[in-house]
């Protein structure tokens, strides 16, 4: 991998946080691997198993916003830990803030066991909001214990808290049907998922369900310990949720024909989470 090119980059529209459509620039960092190792994690696939030298990262960014359009907001998303010195080094922060200042939004991901006062201060370093997204994952102790998320639903409320004392927004992620879990128990989960994480004071969660692809999820579900979600029940959580009215809440809809209840509802499946997403009203 080289350290000085992003692996990805891209805009999408997203419902923002001034509740209207918006641009979002994302550009995936290549960086130093996530040490966590959580059993449905794929990202490590694009990533070195070196810490990231000192200038690369701004390098990476310069050479995403020379080519995308101007946009609202950014996403710079490294596969693991934005707070972790090893991935983003510290002494590149301010070459960073430059780089992003002019952004309404500057999301970042990050391990809740990684938040801490230096969240703080690289939002005032950047002058603009920051946004953190957290990988939840799920509210049900016993799961999350399985993913090896090495973090209690008690960690991630203190993340919240303290990033929320910072001002900083906070986005969560949540699975939808971790292995060990039947469909209906998918759907309810990721539901109660999402109301722990909105009274733990998040302002959006994105639903992800849950694949195969890192070698560990074909060999569970070759044991028949997991099988990926129906895109009906990716619907059913995002109808349910969004009905509260309480926050934003996001179907991940990449590669989300292969869980379509069959090949020829897929497109109008997606293209109805798609409205829901753009309008955060259920269609
Ligand atoms: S903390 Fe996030 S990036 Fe790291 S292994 Fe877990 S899911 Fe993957």
């Amino acid at each position: 991998m080289n350290v000085f090119r992003p692996y990805h980059f891209l805009v999408e529209n997203e419902f923002s946080r001034h509740r209207c459509v918006e641009s979002v620039a994302t550009i995936f960092l290549t960086n130093r691997e996530c040490p966590f190792h959580c059993l449905m994690c794929d990202l490590w696939k694009n990533t070195t198993e070196q810490a990231t030298p000192e200038g690369a990262i701004p390098e990476q960014i310069d050479f995403a916003l020379q080519q995308l359009p101007v946009t609202q907001h950014v996403k710079l998303y490294n596969s693991g830990n934005f707070f972790d010195p090893k991935a983003i080094p510290r002494a590149d922060w301010p070459r960073i803030a430059e780089r992003v200042r002019h952004f309404d939004t500057v999301i970042v991901e990050n391990h809740p066991s990684l938040c801490n006062d230096r969240c703080g201060e690289f939002q005032q370093l950047c002058e603009t909001q920051l946004e953190v997204a957290l990988g939840l994952e799920t509210s049900h102790p016993q799961t999350l214990a399985r993913l090896n998320k090495q973090m209690t639903v008690e960690d991630f409320a203190r993340a919240c808290e303290l990033l929320r004392r910072q001002s900083i927004l906070i986005r969560a992620f949540v699975l939808l049907k971790p292995p060990e879990t039947s469909e209906e128990q998918g759907i309810e989960r990721a539901i109660n998922s999402i109301r722990f994480a909105f009274e733990c004071g998040v302002d959006c969660c994105a639903v992800i369900p849950v694949r195969t692809g890192n070698g560990i999820m074909e060999q569970l579900a070759s044991a028949g310990l997991f099988s990926p979600p129906r895109l009906s029940s990716l619907e059913i959580v995002l109808r349910e949720t969004l009905s509260w009215n309480r926050g934003r809440v996001f179907a991940d809809l990449w590669d989300a024909a292969q869980f379509a209840d069959s090949p020829e509802t897929a497109v109008l499946q997606i293209s109805r989470l798609e409205l829901m997403n753009l309008t955060q009203s259920v269609t």
